[in-house]
Parts: C-alpha cells; sequence; structure tokens
C-alpha cells in the first residue's frame, strides 16, 4: 500500500462509504449504531459437560479470564463501573501508541515503508477522536466491557473495509492487529483484578497456558473451567498442580457464563453447571464432603510404601510444575519428583533464568526430597509453551516444531546453564537429568557430549558437582520408542511421557477437545509400544518409569503394575489413590492380567475389561 495522507479511520471510512452508498448506513445515525448481542443472558440453571480434569468439587463464583486468544468476550458492566473502563481504554490506548513510537525509532531502513504504513493506520485509530467516542458511547449506553466495545467497533469498520477489496483490505488487515494488541493488554489487566480478588474464584476461560498460569496467584482459584484442552493440556495439569477441581473441553463455557454467575465445577465427572438451583446445590454439598471424606481416609497411606501384597516395590514419585508445590509431593506420600517441569523458569519473563539462579532452584528442590531424588528435565519450550525469552518464529506446526532438546542442542549456551546448575545441585546425590523429545540416536549422543563437555568446564572452574549424575531420556515420540533399546545402552533411565507419546502415536492433538475421546491411554498400540519399551530398557539393566498423565489413569494402573513398570510419577493429587490400588494388587495376578489384556485388539475391549475389573476389585475408586 502506498503511503497516504494522514487521515482519521472514522472520516476516512465515512468518505468511503458514502460513495458507495452502504445500504446499512442509518440517516442521522453514526456509521454503526446497532451492536448485536452474541451472548445470550443465562436465567436457569444451565449443565455442561467437558473433560474431567482435576479432581474433586468447587463451588463459587465465575471470574471470567480472557486470556492471550485475542477475542474479548461480553461482560456486563455496573454504571458505576463505566468512568474506570473508559479510563482504562483511554490509557492502554496511550501505551499502545507510544510503543509504536518506540518501534518506529527501533526499525531498520528495510522495514522503513511497512512501518510507515503500519503506522499511518494505528494513528487513523488511536488518535482519532470520533472512533474512540463511539467505542465509549457503546460502552457508557450498553454498560460493556471495554475491550469488547474496541473489538465490536474495530471489527464492523474493518469488515466494511474488507468488502472493498485492494488496499482496503490491507487497512482491514492492521486494523485487526491493532485490535489484538489493545485487547491483550485490557485482558493483561483482568488478570490483576483476580489476583486482587478478596476471595477465591472459579476461573473461566477459553484457555488457560503455561506462561498465563504462572502470573496468576494461585490462592485465587478454586476452580478451573475452560473452552479447551483435553485430560493434558496445560489447563489441566496447572488445575492438578494447585490441587483444585477442573473440567476442561467445555467448548462454549466462555459463551454461557457471566462473571460473578454461581458456578459448580465437578472435577470427579467432567460437568460444570451454572447458576445451579438450590437443591442441585444442595446435592453437591453433600457429594463434595463424601469426597473430601473418602480423600481423607487415604491419609493414613502417605508414609507406606507403593508395595505389592506380594512383595514387589515400585517407586510412586510426583510431578511437579511449579516451585511453591515442592511441600505437597512428601505431604502426599510420594517418594520424591518424577519430573520436574522446569518450564516454569523460562515463561512469563523476559529474560533467560542463568545459571545461578536455576542452581538455587534446584538445589531447593533437591533439599527438600531428599533422600528421595528430584529428576529434573531440560527446558521444555516450544510446541504450546512460548518463552519471551527465547526467540521462536510462527511454526505450521508448533507441536512438530522447534521446541524442548531441538532448541536446547541449537541453543547450547541455555542447554549448558541448565547442566551446570542440575550438576552443581546434585552435590547431595539425589538430582538427575531427564532429555525431553529425544527423536534419535545423533540427537541424544550430541546432548550427552554437551553434557561431558560441561563437566570439563565446571573442572576448569573449579566448581563443586557430581560428575556421575545419572541421565534419562524421555520416551514421548515414537521413533524413541522404536529405538528404545539403543537408547537404553547409552543412558541410565527412561521415562514414559505418555502424554507426547499417544498424541504422536495415535496422531491426537492432546489439547483439542473435539477429539479428545480418541486420546486413548489404553489403546491397544500404545499398551504394545509401552512394553516394548519396558522390555527393552529392562534388557539393558536399567529402570523405566512413567511420568505422562497415563501413570495416574485408575484404569491402566494395574496394567502398568503387570507389564513390570518400575516407577510411576503423578500429579501430588493422584499419589493416595494410586498408592493404594498398587498395594492391593497381585504382582503375579497382574502380570497374568497384563498378557491377557496385550492380545485384545480395540481400545473399547480393554477399556471395558478394565472397568470391570475394577469394579470388582476397587468400588470406591472413581473411573
Ligand atoms: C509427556 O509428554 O507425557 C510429559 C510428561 O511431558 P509434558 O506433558 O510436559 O509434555
Ligand atoms: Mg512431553
Amino acid at each position: 500500500m502506498k503511503s497516504r495522507p494522514w487521515l482519521q479511520l472514522s472520516s476516512f471510512l465515512r468518505a468511503s462509504l458514502e460513495k458507495t452508498k452502504v445500504t446499512n448506513v442509518r440517516k442521522g445515525h453514526p456509521v454503526f449504531d446497532a451492536v448485536p448481542k452474541k451472548k445470550q443472558e443465562l436465567k436457569a440453571q444451565t449443565i455442561l459437560h467437558g473433560v474431567a480434569a482435576s479432581p474433586g468439587i468447587a463451588m463459587g463464583s465465575a471470574f471470567v479470564l480472557a486470556d492471550d486468544r485475542v477475542t474479548a468476550e461480553r461482560r456486563t458492566i455496573t454504571a458505576a463501573e463505566v468512568p474506570q473502563e473508559i479510563d482504562k481504554l483511554k490509557a492502554i490506548l496511550e501505551t499502545t501508541q507510544q510503543e509504536l513510537i518506540e518501534n518506529s525509532a527501533q526499525a531498520g531502513s528495510e522495514s522503513a515503508q511497512d512501518q510507515e504504513r503500519i503506522a499511518e493506520v494505528h494513528r487513523m485509530v488511536l488518535d482519532d477522536e470520533y472512533f474512540i467516542g463511539e467505542v465509549n458511547a457503546m460502552i457508557r449506553n450498553e454498560l460493556v466491557n471495554a475491550d469488547y466495545a474496541f473489538q465490536e467497533r474495530i471489527d464492523q469498520y474493518a469488515e466494511q473495509l474488507r468488502k472493498r477489496g485492494g488496499h482496503f483490505a490491507e487497512i482491514a488487515d492492521e486494523l485487526h492487529e491493532i485490535k489484538h494488541k489493545v485487547i491483550r493488554r485490557l485482558n493483561g489487566d483482568r488478570r490483576q483484578l483476580l489476583n486482587q480478588a478478596e476471595d477465591a474464584v472459579i476461573v473461566v476461560s477459553h484457555d488457560l497456558t503455561t506462561s498465563v498460569a504462572l502470573t496468576l496467584n494461585r490462592h485465587k482459584i478454586k476452580g478451573v473451567a475452560t473452552d479447551l484442552g483435553g485430560k493434558t493440556s496445560h489447563a489441566a495439569l496447572l488445575a492438578r498442580a494447585y490441587r483444585v477441581p477442573a473440567v476442561v473441553g467445555l467448548r462454549e463455557i466462555t459463551g454461557a457464563i457471566k462473571n460473578a454467575d454461581r458456578v459448580i465445577v465437578d472435577g470427579n465427572n467432567g460437568v460444570v453447571l451454572v447458576n445451579p438451583d438450590k437443591a442441585t446445590s444442595a446435592q453437591y454439598r453433600a457429594r463434595r464432603n463424601k469426597w473430601l471424606a473418602a480423600v481423607k481416609k487415604l491419609d493414613h497411606l502417605r508414609d507406606l510404601p507403593a508395595r505389592t501384597i506380594d512383595n514387589r516395590d515400585l517407586t510412586l514419585a510426583a510431578n511437579l510444575e511449579y516451585a511453591d508445590e515442592v511441600e505437597d509431593v512428601l505431604a502426599h506420600g510420594a517418594a520424591g519428583v518424577g519430573l520436574l517441569r522446569t518450564e516454569y523458569l523460562y515463561l512469563g519473563r523476559d529474560c533467560l533464568p542463568d545459571e545461578e539462579e536455576q542452581f538455587q532452584e534446584y538445589a531447593r528442590i533437591a533439599a527438600a526430597v531428599k533422600p528421595h531424588p528430584v529428576i529434573i528435565r531440560t527446558m521444555d519450550v516450544g510446541g504450546d509453551k512460548s518463552p519471551q525469552c527465547i526467540d521462536i518464529p510462527p511454526e505450521a506446526n508448533p507441536m512438530l516444531g522447534w521446541r524442548a532438546i531441538r532448541i536446547s542442542l541449537e541453543r547450547p549456551e541455555i542447554f549448558i546453564a541448565q547442566i551446570k546448575a542440575i550438576l552443581r545441585a546434585n552435590t547431595r546425590g539425589n538430582a538427575r537429568i531427564l532429555l525431553p523429545m529425544i527423536s534419535g540416536i545423533e540427537q541424544l549422543d550430541e546432548a550427552l557430549a554437551l553434557i561431558e563437555k560441561t563437566k570439563r568446564q565446571l573442572r576448569k572452574q573449579g566448581q563443586a558437582f557430581e560428575p556421575d549424575t545419572e541421565v534419562g531420556v524421555m520416551i514421548e515420540i515414537p521413533s524413541a520408542a522404536l529405538l528404545a533399546d539403543a537408547i537404553a545402552e547409552r543412558v541410565d533411565f527412561l521415562s514414559i511421557g505418555t502424554n507426547d507419546l499417544v498424541q504422536y502415536l495415535l496422531a491426537v492433538d492432546r489439547g483439542n477437545e473435539r477429539i479428545a475421546h480418541l486420546f486413548e491411554n489404553l489403546h491397544p498400540a500404545v499398551l504394545r509400544v509401552i512394553k516394548n519399551v519396558i522390555d527393552a530398557g529392562h534388557s539393558k539393566g536399567i529402570w523405566v518409569g512413567m511420568c505422562g498423565e497415563m501413570a495416574a489413569d485408575r484404569l491402566a494402573t494395574v496394567l502398568l503394575v503387570g507389564m513390570k513398570i518400575d516407577e510411576l510419577s503423578v500429579s501430588p493429587v493422584d499419589v493416595p489413590e494410586i498408592k493404594k490400588i498398587i498395594r492391593y494388587t497381585d504382582f503375579h495376578d497382574a502380570e497374568k492380567l497384563a498378557q491377557k489384556v496385550l492380545n485384545f485388539s480395540t481400545a473399547k475391549e480393554i477399556i471395558d475389561f478394565m472397568r470391570q475389573y475394577m469394579r470388582r476389585r476397587f468400588k470406591d475408586v472413581a473411573l
């Protein structure tokens, strides 16, 4: 688009609309004045079904948290909140404009023309008093939130421009960019509001990424309900880590709920009730008390080992997502940390964590769980976890893209800093290294060579560290599963990451609620692959664990015991019940059961069979 003299969006569009005599313009009215209401007002009790993602029942008030998605939700505000919304929008428009000025100053010469074009369109909107006046009028007259009003007006202008095609369509694209910027900032504000809330609330959101979750105060969250996600999505993992009930994959909850609506999240059955009636609330209160009593009954297992009836010992460890959960590990009776997801150190900040910061963190966790081990997985960002501190260009298939070890090997300075921190934190002897997303032997050899190089550097620097720190590999890509014996020859242990392994083996996006029913831990192909990995590890004399969510799948526990898994690592909340199942299992019976089930050819047969088996043996385990 060629640079044109400065114009304001509203006058520019009014002029162009006059020329084309757009039929929906009513005489004497601003260009657009009829805003359709997208949301249905809910009065009666509504029941929504999704994926049960974190156990328990939460009851409370909804806090609709728009996340980094770029669509604003319509919220009704009170008349008293109007000035606040208008001021908030004004402040954000000013900041956005300031950022635009700074970015233009920094832009290189090749992009000068582009910058000029973008700057021009930004000015058309951000300086347009008529346009801003329209947005403010909508906030005032319709009592809606600022981000929604801004979005509605921009969308209407953009729609008209797009219809005209050519360079008008390019302007429409720029308008969307501005909209995204402004809405993101306004959303950030909602997070702050949540953190300042007086009481804990039920967070209702389109999705909940790790980066967003890291900015939230966990004590203000008593339940989670999201449109997107499956059992292994980050929203689910977050809720389990925070020990709050969650239902994900509800598809339409953000469209069916208003701020402060009363909500029940039944994380045991995957049900959310909006504005429940009195009788239903009473029924759920009773269910919640029963559930809490059942959980309490498992307390006595805390200090007992995860040992089968016939004395086969397993290691039952816990997965950690965030540093502040470490006390939950021992409180729930786990034998250490089987998976420390170190991404929390890299997300939600604009600089990389340095070696010293990481050393302090790993040493603290190692000390807290000693004598049990802490298995520290090296950075697994990329995919659906985008750090600000590493520039990951947009990708068509991020889950198959530049993530985890692939980044670590291309950015060895990041990897080496992390390995140095782990090796130094292991002076007590209970920290281990775990490499994520290994797909082949060359890659593993490269990573192992870098670990050796790191040791040489530490030696040279005279730093204290443990040279014999054990190294393990996550088996979460089908190629690694097929090469498990060759991998096992090179390392000290294997840990099966079923969240990704099932996703890649069955070609089912783990975060896509539409196909969540196809994400089957008990698929016969999954069971066979797992059995092969366990056998491959044992044939090379090393132990094999599992740290994906399948390790907490009650229908799978006896089968995994029977397949001779050595370690299971689950969210702290899952530890007591999984321990109970192990302690009521006879290893030799489980082995026979696994042999039988491995011959089944459909997931349905396996699930039906295991459900019946578990119902017979474990009457009070929720399946
Ligand atoms: C897995 O893929 O099973 C796993 C444990 O890793 P994450 O869920 O962090 O991808
Ligand atoms: Mg994984």
